[in-house]
Protein backbone atom coordinates (compact mmCIF):
# COMPACT_ATOMS: atom_id res chain seq x y z
CA UNK A 1 0.00 0.00 0.00
CA UNK A 2 1.77 3.38 -1.12
CA UNK A 3 -0.62 6.48 -0.05
CA UNK A 4 0.62 9.91 -0.37
CA UNK A 5 -1.05 12.77 1.51
CA UNK A 6 0.41 16.20 -0.02
CA UNK A 7 0.16 19.19 2.29
CA UNK A 8 0.53 22.87 0.72
CA UNK A 9 -0.21 26.42 2.35
CA UNK A 10 -2.09 29.40 0.94
CA UNK A 11 -2.42 32.82 2.04
CA UNK A 12 0.36 33.45 4.49
CA UNK A 13 3.40 31.45 5.65
CA UNK A 14 3.75 30.13 9.06
CA UNK A 15 0.12 28.90 9.20
CA UNK A 16 1.63 25.35 10.64
CA UNK A 17 1.32 23.11 7.53
CA UNK A 18 4.05 20.76 9.60
CA UNK A 19 1.64 20.94 12.91
CA UNK A 20 -1.46 20.16 10.67
CA UNK A 21 0.16 17.45 8.81
CA UNK A 22 2.16 15.88 11.62
CA UNK A 23 -1.40 16.24 13.67
CA UNK A 24 -3.38 14.16 10.56
CA UNK A 25 -0.46 11.49 10.64
CA UNK A 26 -0.75 11.28 14.54
CA UNK A 27 -4.35 10.60 13.80
CA UNK A 28 -3.44 8.06 10.84
CA UNK A 29 -0.81 6.37 13.10
CA UNK A 30 -3.38 5.73 16.36
CA UNK A 31 -5.49 3.92 13.70
CA UNK A 32 -2.51 1.63 13.53
CA UNK A 33 -1.13 2.75 10.13
CA UNK A 34 2.60 3.36 9.76
CA UNK A 35 3.17 6.97 8.53
CA UNK A 36 6.49 8.73 7.70
CA UNK A 37 6.61 12.49 6.62
CA UNK A 38 9.06 14.15 4.11
CA UNK A 39 9.51 17.89 4.06
CA UNK A 40 10.28 19.68 0.64
CA UNK A 41 11.58 23.32 0.89
CA UNK A 42 11.70 25.01 -2.09
CA UNK A 43 14.84 27.56 -1.27
CA UNK A 44 18.19 27.27 -3.10
CA UNK A 45 20.44 26.62 -0.38
CA UNK A 46 21.35 22.94 -0.40
CA UNK A 47 20.41 22.88 3.27
CA UNK A 48 19.43 25.33 5.81
CA UNK A 49 23.07 24.43 7.97
CA UNK A 50 24.21 27.69 6.20
CA UNK A 51 21.48 29.79 6.96
CA UNK A 52 21.37 32.62 9.87
CA UNK A 53 18.43 31.32 12.14
CA UNK A 54 16.92 34.73 12.14
CA UNK A 55 16.22 33.19 8.55
CA UNK A 56 15.21 29.74 9.18
CA UNK A 57 15.03 28.96 13.18
CA UNK A 58 16.41 26.05 14.25
CA UNK A 59 18.46 23.55 12.53
CA UNK A 60 17.46 20.04 12.95
CA UNK A 61 19.87 17.25 12.67
CA UNK A 62 18.44 13.83 11.62
CA UNK A 63 20.39 10.55 12.87
CA UNK A 64 21.94 10.41 9.52
CA UNK A 65 23.31 13.88 9.72
CA UNK A 66 21.27 16.28 7.50
CA UNK A 67 20.77 19.55 8.76
CA UNK A 68 17.14 19.90 7.73
CA UNK A 69 14.37 22.40 8.49
CA UNK A 70 12.63 22.59 12.18
CA UNK A 71 9.14 20.93 10.95
CA UNK A 72 11.52 17.56 11.19
CA UNK A 73 11.75 17.96 14.80
CA UNK A 74 7.76 18.16 14.97
CA UNK A 75 7.65 15.12 13.05
CA UNK A 76 9.56 13.29 15.09
CA UNK A 77 7.68 14.49 18.68
CA UNK A 78 4.45 14.35 16.66
CA UNK A 79 5.11 10.67 15.59
CA UNK A 80 7.73 9.31 17.33
CA UNK A 81 9.73 8.18 14.33
CA UNK A 82 13.32 9.13 14.07
CA UNK A 83 13.61 11.03 10.23
CA UNK A 84 16.30 10.77 7.78
CA UNK A 85 17.99 12.50 5.06
CA UNK A 86 15.30 11.08 2.85
CA UNK A 87 12.87 13.57 4.79
CA UNK A 88 13.95 16.57 3.63
CA UNK A 89 14.69 17.81 0.47
CA UNK A 90 15.33 21.13 -1.32
CA UNK A 91 15.17 22.83 -4.64
CA UNK A 92 18.93 23.45 -4.12
CA UNK A 93 20.27 19.76 -3.29
CA UNK A 94 17.60 18.63 -6.03
CA UNK A 95 18.92 20.54 -8.49
CA UNK A 96 22.64 19.88 -7.60
CA UNK A 97 21.46 15.94 -7.94
CA UNK A 98 20.49 16.85 -11.49
CA UNK A 99 23.36 19.06 -12.81
CA UNK A 100 25.91 16.39 -11.29
CA UNK A 101 23.71 13.76 -13.40
CA UNK A 102 23.86 16.30 -16.10
CA UNK A 103 28.01 16.79 -16.04
CA UNK A 104 28.10 13.06 -15.82
CA UNK A 105 26.25 13.03 -19.34
CA UNK A 106 23.33 10.96 -17.58
CA UNK A 107 20.99 12.87 -19.91
CA UNK A 108 22.25 11.66 -23.09
CA UNK A 109 22.63 14.73 -25.10
CA UNK A 110 19.01 15.74 -23.86
CA UNK A 111 18.27 19.64 -22.82
CA UNK A 112 17.94 19.00 -19.17
CA UNK A 113 14.73 21.01 -18.03
CA UNK A 114 12.98 21.92 -15.37
CA UNK A 115 10.40 19.76 -16.90
CA UNK A 116 11.08 16.68 -16.58
CA UNK A 117 14.33 16.47 -14.81
CA UNK A 118 13.84 18.45 -12.41
CA UNK A 119 10.28 17.27 -11.48
CA UNK A 120 11.13 13.78 -11.90
CA UNK A 121 14.02 14.00 -9.60
CA UNK A 122 10.94 15.68 -7.20
CA UNK A 123 8.59 13.10 -8.05
CA UNK A 124 11.58 10.34 -7.25
CA UNK A 125 11.83 11.97 -3.93
CA UNK A 126 8.24 11.99 -2.98
CA UNK A 127 7.83 8.50 -3.37
CA UNK A 128 11.43 7.95 -1.26
CA UNK A 129 9.93 6.08 1.91
CA UNK A 130 6.65 4.09 0.20
CA UNK A 131 8.44 0.69 1.13
CA UNK A 132 9.05 1.81 4.94
CA UNK A 133 5.49 3.15 5.70
CA UNK A 134 1.75 2.65 4.79
CA UNK A 135 1.45 6.09 3.71
CA UNK A 136 4.31 9.24 3.00
CA UNK A 137 2.83 13.00 3.94
CA UNK A 138 4.58 15.06 1.74
CA UNK A 139 4.75 18.46 2.66
CA UNK A 140 6.15 21.30 0.13
CA UNK A 141 7.47 24.65 2.29
CA UNK A 142 5.85 28.18 1.38
CA UNK A 143 2.97 29.24 -0.36
CA UNK A 144 1.20 28.52 -3.57
CA UNK A 145 1.74 31.66 -6.23
CA UNK A 146 5.49 31.63 -4.82
CA UNK A 147 7.57 30.99 -8.39
CA UNK A 148 10.23 28.70 -6.71
CA UNK A 149 7.59 26.51 -5.57
CA UNK A 150 6.03 25.82 -8.80
CA UNK A 151 8.38 22.85 -9.92
CA UNK A 152 7.04 20.92 -6.51
CA UNK A 153 3.34 22.16 -7.27
CA UNK A 154 3.83 20.55 -10.85
CA UNK A 155 5.45 17.62 -9.72
CA UNK A 156 2.90 16.89 -7.07
CA UNK A 157 0.22 17.33 -10.09
CA UNK A 158 1.78 15.22 -12.76
CA UNK A 159 2.49 12.43 -9.64
CA UNK A 160 -1.59 12.06 -9.12
CA UNK A 161 -1.85 11.93 -13.03
CA UNK A 162 0.61 8.91 -12.74
CA UNK A 163 -0.67 7.03 -9.36
CA UNK A 164 -4.27 6.06 -8.97
CA UNK A 165 -6.40 8.98 -7.73
CA UNK A 166 -7.26 7.42 -4.62
CA UNK A 167 -3.97 7.01 -3.48
CA UNK A 168 -3.26 10.65 -3.24
CA UNK A 169 -5.00 13.08 -1.56
CA UNK A 170 -3.93 16.65 -1.16
CA UNK A 171 -4.66 19.45 1.99
CA UNK A 172 -4.73 22.85 1.70
CA UNK A 173 -4.23 24.91 4.75
CA UNK A 174 -5.80 28.65 4.85
CA UNK A 175 -6.09 31.65 6.85
CA UNK A 176 -9.60 33.02 7.24
CA UNK A 177 -8.65 36.31 9.21
CA UNK A 178 -11.02 37.98 11.31
CA UNK A 179 -11.69 41.64 9.75
CA UNK A 180 -12.24 43.64 13.51
CA UNK A 181 -14.06 46.84 11.56
CA UNK A 182 -17.13 44.24 10.04
CA UNK A 183 -16.91 41.67 12.62
CA UNK A 184 -16.48 38.81 10.67
CA UNK A 185 -14.27 35.90 9.06
CA UNK A 186 -13.33 36.64 5.60
CA UNK A 187 -13.09 33.43 3.31
CA UNK A 188 -11.95 35.27 0.28
CA UNK A 189 -8.25 34.88 1.10
CA UNK A 190 -8.91 30.90 0.71
CA UNK A 191 -11.00 30.75 -2.29
CA UNK A 192 -8.09 33.01 -4.23
CA UNK A 193 -5.66 30.57 -2.83
CA UNK A 194 -7.54 27.50 -4.09
CA UNK A 195 -8.04 29.36 -7.23
CA UNK A 196 -4.24 29.79 -7.56
CA UNK A 197 -3.81 26.16 -6.61
CA UNK A 198 -6.54 25.13 -9.38
CA UNK A 199 -4.58 27.07 -11.74
CA UNK A 200 -1.71 24.90 -11.50
CA UNK A 201 -3.81 21.79 -11.68
CA UNK A 202 -4.57 20.64 -8.47
CA UNK A 203 -7.72 20.59 -6.56
CA UNK A 204 -8.10 20.31 -3.12
CA UNK A 205 -9.57 17.05 -1.47
CA UNK A 206 -9.65 19.12 2.04
CA UNK A 207 -9.28 22.66 3.46
CA UNK A 208 -7.57 23.24 6.72
CA UNK A 209 -8.83 26.89 7.49
CA UNK A 210 -6.25 28.53 10.60
CA UNK A 211 -8.98 30.74 12.00
CA UNK A 212 -9.16 32.96 15.36
CA UNK A 213 -12.56 32.33 15.63
CA UNK A 214 -15.01 29.14 14.79
CA UNK A 215 -15.66 28.73 11.70
CA UNK A 216 -19.77 28.39 11.51
CA UNK A 217 -21.65 26.14 8.94
CA UNK A 218 -22.57 29.13 6.97
CA UNK A 219 -18.97 29.92 6.12
CA UNK A 220 -17.80 26.20 5.57
CA UNK A 221 -20.56 26.13 3.41
CA UNK A 222 -19.14 28.82 1.71
CA UNK A 223 -15.96 27.72 1.56
CA UNK A 224 -17.10 24.18 0.01
CA UNK A 225 -18.99 25.65 -2.85
CA UNK A 226 -16.36 28.44 -3.59
CA UNK A 227 -13.59 26.23 -3.52
CA UNK A 228 -15.12 22.95 -5.08
CA UNK A 229 -14.52 20.85 -1.42
CA UNK A 230 -17.07 19.20 0.30
CA UNK A 231 -18.51 20.92 3.66
CA UNK A 232 -17.10 17.99 5.97
CA UNK A 233 -13.73 18.58 3.92
CA UNK A 234 -13.49 22.53 5.32
CA UNK A 235 -11.86 21.78 8.99
CA UNK A 236 -11.42 24.20 11.55
CA UNK A 237 -7.93 25.10 12.61
CA UNK A 238 -7.95 27.26 15.76
CA UNK A 239 -4.95 28.13 17.75
CA UNK A 240 -4.55 25.49 20.72
CA UNK A 241 -3.06 26.09 24.06
CA UNK A 242 -0.76 23.75 23.15
CA UNK A 243 0.43 22.28 19.46
CA UNK A 244 -0.03 18.71 20.88
CA UNK A 245 -4.10 19.26 21.27
CA UNK A 246 -4.14 19.60 17.96
CA UNK A 247 -4.70 15.61 17.04
CA UNK A 248 -7.72 15.79 19.02
CA UNK A 249 -9.58 18.89 17.71
CA UNK A 250 -8.89 17.46 13.92
CA UNK A 251 -10.41 13.89 15.47
CA UNK A 252 -13.37 15.79 16.74
CA UNK A 253 -14.24 17.15 13.03
CA UNK A 254 -13.85 13.50 11.68
CA UNK A 255 -10.35 14.71 10.03
CA UNK A 256 -9.34 11.13 10.06
CA UNK A 257 -12.46 9.48 9.01
CA UNK A 258 -12.64 11.93 5.62
CA UNK A 259 -8.58 10.69 4.68
CA UNK A 260 -9.59 6.99 5.29
CA UNK A 261 -12.04 7.26 2.94
CA UNK A 262 -11.02 9.06 0.19
CA UNK A 263 -7.28 6.91 0.53
CA UNK A 264 -9.77 3.84 0.50
CA UNK A 265 -8.03 2.52 3.41
CA UNK A 266 -8.98 0.02 6.27
CA UNK A 267 -7.72 0.88 10.21
CA UNK A 268 -5.40 -1.09 11.26
CA UNK A 269 -5.74 -1.45 14.71
CA UNK A 270 -8.80 -0.27 17.15
CA UNK A 271 -8.33 3.95 17.57
CA UNK A 272 -5.78 4.39 20.24
CA UNK A 273 -8.09 7.72 22.00
CA UNK A 274 -5.73 6.79 25.15
CA UNK A 275 -2.82 9.14 23.53
CA UNK A 276 -5.30 12.26 23.84
CA UNK A 277 -5.77 11.91 27.47
CA UNK A 278 -2.60 11.09 28.21
CA UNK A 279 -1.16 14.54 26.03
CA UNK A 280 -4.01 16.27 28.77
CA UNK A 281 -2.66 15.14 31.58
CA UNK A 282 0.83 16.86 30.52
CA UNK A 283 -0.80 20.24 30.34
CA UNK A 284 -2.77 20.08 33.87
CA UNK A 285 0.05 21.50 35.67
CA UNK A 286 0.36 24.97 37.57
CA UNK A 287 3.92 24.57 39.49
CA UNK A 288 5.89 26.67 37.93
CA UNK A 289 9.69 26.16 36.97
CA UNK A 290 11.69 28.96 35.63
CA UNK A 291 14.58 28.45 33.32
CA UNK A 292 16.68 30.57 31.71
CA UNK A 293 18.27 30.30 27.86
CA UNK A 294 21.51 32.24 27.61
CA UNK A 295 21.93 32.51 24.11
CA UNK A 296 22.42 34.71 21.02
CA UNK A 297 19.40 34.81 19.53
CA UNK A 298 17.53 36.56 22.64
CA UNK A 299 14.17 37.15 20.73
CA UNK A 300 13.88 34.09 18.72
CA UNK A 301 12.06 31.21 20.35
CA UNK A 302 12.44 29.46 16.97
CA UNK A 303 16.08 29.14 17.22
CA UNK A 304 16.11 27.24 19.89
CA UNK A 305 12.40 25.23 18.91
CA UNK A 306 13.23 21.46 20.32
CA UNK A 307 15.03 23.25 23.39
CA UNK A 308 11.53 24.67 24.53
CA UNK A 309 10.17 21.60 23.57
CA UNK A 310 12.51 19.66 25.70
CA UNK A 311 12.40 22.07 28.29
CA UNK A 312 8.16 21.59 28.30
CA UNK A 313 8.27 17.87 28.12
CA UNK A 314 10.41 17.23 30.63
CA UNK A 315 8.58 19.66 32.88
CA UNK A 316 5.04 18.45 32.16
CA UNK A 317 6.28 14.97 33.14
CA UNK A 318 7.67 16.14 36.95
CA UNK A 319 4.20 17.60 36.92
CA UNK A 320 5.33 21.16 36.34
CA UNK A 321 5.07 23.77 33.54
CA UNK A 322 8.76 25.16 32.52
CA UNK A 323 8.51 29.28 32.22
CA UNK A 324 11.45 29.28 29.34
CA UNK A 325 12.55 33.00 28.82
CA UNK A 326 15.77 33.66 26.36
CA UNK A 327 18.30 36.05 27.64
CA UNK A 328 20.88 37.91 25.39
CA UNK A 329 24.04 36.58 26.27
CA UNK A 330 25.25 40.58 25.79
CA UNK A 331 22.84 42.08 27.83
CA UNK A 332 24.66 44.22 30.72
CA UNK A 333 22.45 42.84 33.03
CA UNK A 334 22.17 39.44 32.31
CA UNK A 335 24.01 38.43 36.12
CA UNK A 336 21.35 40.31 37.91
CA UNK A 337 18.25 39.11 35.68
CA UNK A 338 19.25 35.70 36.12
CA UNK A 339 18.64 35.59 39.92
CA UNK A 340 15.29 34.60 39.17
CA UNK A 341 15.89 31.63 37.62
CA UNK A 342 15.69 28.20 38.89
CA UNK A 343 18.18 26.77 36.23
CA UNK A 344 20.44 28.25 33.52
CA UNK A 345 21.04 26.87 29.85
CA UNK A 346 23.58 28.02 27.65
CA UNK A 347 22.40 26.34 24.06
CA UNK A 348 24.25 25.48 20.88
CA UNK A 349 25.94 28.36 18.42
CA UNK A 350 28.46 29.53 16.37
CA UNK A 351 31.26 32.49 16.57
CA UNK A 352 32.31 35.07 19.33
CA UNK A 353 29.33 37.43 19.53
CA UNK A 354 28.10 36.56 23.32
CA UNK A 355 30.77 34.40 24.37
CA UNK A 356 31.74 36.13 27.22
CA UNK A 357 28.38 36.70 28.86
CA UNK A 358 27.72 32.92 27.90
CA UNK A 359 31.07 32.40 30.56
CA UNK A 360 29.95 34.87 33.22
CA UNK A 361 26.41 32.83 33.18
CA UNK A 362 28.07 29.95 33.77
CA UNK A 363 30.54 31.01 36.85
CA UNK A 364 27.30 32.65 38.18
CA UNK A 365 25.88 28.94 37.94
CA UNK A 366 28.36 27.27 38.98
CA UNK A 367 29.34 29.41 41.99
CA UNK A 368 25.95 29.91 43.42
CA UNK A 369 24.61 26.07 42.93
CA UNK A 370 22.14 26.73 39.87
CA UNK A 371 21.20 23.91 37.91
CA UNK A 372 23.25 24.13 34.72
CA UNK A 373 22.81 22.59 31.06
CA UNK A 374 25.54 23.07 28.75
CA UNK A 375 24.86 21.93 25.44
CA UNK A 376 27.81 21.98 22.17
CA UNK A 377 28.69 25.54 22.60
CA UNK A 378 27.37 25.66 25.95
CA UNK A 379 29.23 23.07 27.31
CA UNK A 380 32.47 24.41 25.35
CA UNK A 381 31.99 27.87 27.54
CA UNK A 382 31.85 25.47 30.52
CA UNK A 383 35.25 24.13 29.86
CA UNK A 384 36.55 27.50 29.16
CA UNK A 385 35.22 28.58 32.23
CA UNK A 386 36.41 25.61 34.30
CA UNK A 387 39.87 26.55 32.37
CA UNK A 388 39.81 29.70 33.46
CA UNK A 389 38.67 29.65 37.14
CA UNK A 390 38.90 26.38 38.39
CA UNK A 391 42.35 25.48 36.70
CA UNK A 392 43.41 28.90 36.47
CA UNK A 393 44.55 28.78 33.35
CA UNK A 394 44.18 32.39 32.41
CA UNK A 395 42.73 33.31 29.21
CA UNK A 396 42.18 30.12 28.27
CA UNK A 397 39.89 29.65 25.39
CA UNK A 398 38.28 28.25 22.24
CA UNK A 399 40.55 28.22 18.99
CA UNK A 400 37.32 29.49 17.34
CA UNK A 401 37.19 32.80 19.30
CA UNK A 402 40.57 33.18 20.09
CA UNK A 403 43.10 31.18 17.55
CA UNK A 404 46.28 32.13 19.09
CA UNK A 405 45.17 31.01 22.68
CA UNK A 406 48.01 30.19 25.11
CA UNK A 407 45.48 27.37 26.50
CA UNK A 408 43.29 26.39 23.50
CA UNK A 409 40.95 23.99 25.89
CA UNK A 410 38.22 23.93 22.93
CA UNK A 411 40.09 23.18 19.59
CA UNK A 412 39.53 22.45 15.88
CA UNK A 413 39.24 18.52 14.84
CA UNK A 414 42.10 17.50 12.79
CA UNK A 415 39.61 16.23 10.16
CA UNK A 416 37.90 19.82 10.10
CA UNK A 417 41.30 21.76 9.50
CA UNK A 418 41.39 21.88 5.76
CA UNK A 419 37.56 21.97 5.15
CA UNK A 420 36.83 24.21 2.40
CA UNK A 421 33.11 24.12 1.95
CA UNK A 422 31.26 25.32 5.27
CA UNK A 423 27.46 23.29 4.51
CA UNK A 424 27.22 19.91 5.50
CA UNK A 425 31.19 19.51 6.41
CA UNK A 426 30.73 19.33 10.53
CA UNK A 427 30.59 16.41 12.33
CA UNK A 428 27.12 15.85 12.16
CA UNK A 429 24.49 13.23 13.23
CA UNK A 430 24.46 10.10 15.29
CA UNK A 431 27.77 9.52 17.31
CA UNK A 432 28.47 7.11 20.21
CA UNK A 433 29.61 7.53 23.45
CA UNK A 434 30.78 5.61 26.64
CA UNK A 435 29.63 6.78 30.13
CA UNK A 436 31.63 6.44 32.92
CA UNK A 437 29.87 4.47 36.01
CA UNK A 438 29.48 6.64 39.44
CA UNK A 439 28.92 10.24 37.74
CA UNK A 440 25.60 12.12 37.03
CA UNK A 441 25.22 10.82 33.28
CA UNK A 442 25.08 7.65 34.42
CA UNK A 443 22.34 8.14 37.01
CA UNK A 444 20.81 10.28 34.28
CA UNK A 445 20.94 8.08 31.34
CA UNK A 446 21.33 4.42 33.20
CA UNK A 447 23.42 2.92 30.67
CA UNK A 448 26.52 3.51 29.43
CA UNK A 449 26.65 3.88 26.13
CA UNK A 450 24.75 6.13 24.38
CA UNK A 451 23.57 7.05 20.64
CA UNK A 452 23.70 11.09 20.44
CA UNK A 453 22.88 13.74 17.54
CA UNK A 454 26.34 16.13 16.68
CA UNK A 455 26.69 19.66 15.03
CA UNK A 456 30.24 21.08 15.52
CA UNK A 457 33.38 21.44 14.14
CA UNK A 458 35.22 22.04 17.99
CA UNK A 459 35.84 19.70 20.58
CA UNK A 460 37.43 19.22 24.09
CA UNK A 461 41.36 19.14 23.35
CA UNK A 462 42.40 15.77 25.15
CA UNK A 463 45.53 17.55 26.24
CA UNK A 464 43.56 19.67 28.87
CA UNK A 465 41.71 16.84 30.55
CA UNK A 466 43.91 15.89 33.38
CA UNK A 467 44.55 19.29 34.09
CA UNK A 468 40.40 20.05 34.19
CA UNK A 469 40.00 17.01 36.35
CA UNK A 470 42.30 17.88 39.23
CA UNK A 471 40.68 20.79 39.42
CA UNK A 472 36.99 19.79 39.56
CA UNK A 473 35.50 19.40 36.35
CA UNK A 474 35.32 15.81 35.29
CA UNK A 475 34.73 13.81 31.96
CA UNK A 476 31.95 11.47 32.42
CA UNK A 477 31.66 9.91 28.73
CA UNK A 478 33.78 9.91 25.32
CA UNK A 479 33.69 8.52 22.09
CA UNK A 480 35.99 5.98 21.24
CA UNK A 481 37.93 6.93 24.26
CA UNK A 482 39.37 9.88 22.94
CA UNK A 483 36.55 12.49 22.25
CA UNK A 484 35.05 13.98 25.37
CA UNK A 485 31.28 14.25 25.28
CA UNK A 486 30.09 14.75 28.71
CA UNK A 487 31.38 17.08 31.18
CA UNK A 488 30.54 17.60 35.01
CA UNK A 489 31.12 19.32 38.11
CA UNK A 490 30.73 16.92 41.26
CA UNK A 491 30.68 19.58 43.68
CA UNK A 492 27.22 20.80 42.15
CA UNK A 493 23.78 20.02 42.78
CA UNK A 494 23.88 19.65 38.85
CA UNK A 495 26.39 20.62 36.56
CA UNK A 496 26.63 19.04 33.09
CA UNK A 497 27.78 19.67 29.81
CA UNK A 498 27.41 17.54 26.84
CA UNK A 499 29.66 17.89 23.19
CA UNK A 500 25.97 16.79 21.30
CA UNK A 501 22.49 18.16 20.82
CA UNK A 502 20.32 15.82 23.48
CA UNK A 503 17.21 18.40 22.81
CA UNK A 504 16.32 16.30 19.29
CA UNK A 505 16.04 13.20 21.65
CA UNK A 506 12.99 14.20 23.12
CA UNK A 507 9.13 13.14 22.31
CA UNK A 508 6.37 13.92 24.40
CA UNK A 509 6.24 11.40 27.62
CA UNK A 510 9.28 10.13 26.69
CA UNK A 511 11.69 13.17 28.06
CA UNK A 512 14.88 13.33 27.57
CA UNK A 513 16.68 12.13 30.72
CA UNK A 514 19.61 15.16 30.97
CA UNK A 515 16.40 17.58 30.58
CA UNK A 516 14.27 15.23 33.00
CA UNK A 517 17.42 15.50 35.52
CA UNK A 518 17.73 19.20 34.45
CA UNK A 519 14.47 20.54 35.54
CA UNK A 520 14.12 18.01 38.58
CA UNK A 521 17.17 20.27 39.85
CA UNK A 522 15.81 23.28 39.13
CA UNK A 523 12.90 22.12 40.91
CA UNK A 524 14.66 21.43 43.67
CA UNK A 525 16.12 25.02 43.43
CA UNK A 526 13.34 26.97 43.93
N1 LIG B 1 30.68 26.44 17.35
C1 LIG B 1 30.90 25.21 18.03
C2 LIG B 1 31.55 24.17 17.14
O1 LIG B 1 31.49 24.26 15.94
C3 LIG B 1 29.62 24.68 18.65
C4 LIG B 1 28.60 24.25 17.64
C5 LIG B 1 27.23 24.07 18.24
O2 LIG B 1 26.95 24.55 19.33
N2 LIG B 1 26.34 23.39 17.51
O3 LIG B 1 32.09 23.22 17.65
Amino acid sequence: MAKYIFITGGVVSSLGKGISGASIGKLLQLHGFKVNMIKFDPYINVDPGTMNPYQHGEVFVTTDGAESDLDLGTYERFLDVYTSKANTNTAGDIYKTVITKERRGDYDGATVQVIPHITDEIKRRFAALKDECDISIIEIGGTVGDIEGLPFMEAARQFKLENKAEDILSIHVTLVPYIAGAHELKTKPTQHSVNKLREIGISPDIIICRTEYPLDESLKKKISLFCNVRQDCVVEAMDAASIYYIPEALYNQKVDVVVIEKLNIKPKSKFDKAWFAKIKSLGENNKIVKIAVVGKYADLKDAYKSIDESLNIAASELKAKAEVHYLGAEDKNLISKLKSYDGILVPGGFGNRGIEGKIKAITYARENKIPFFGICLGMQCSVIEAARNLAKLNDANSTEFDETTKYPVIKILDEQKNVKYRGGTMRLGNYKAEIKKNTLAHSLYKATEIEERHRHRYELNPEFVETLEKSGMTVSAYHKKVLPEIVEIKEHSFFIGVQFHPEFGSRPMKAHPIFKGFISAALKNK
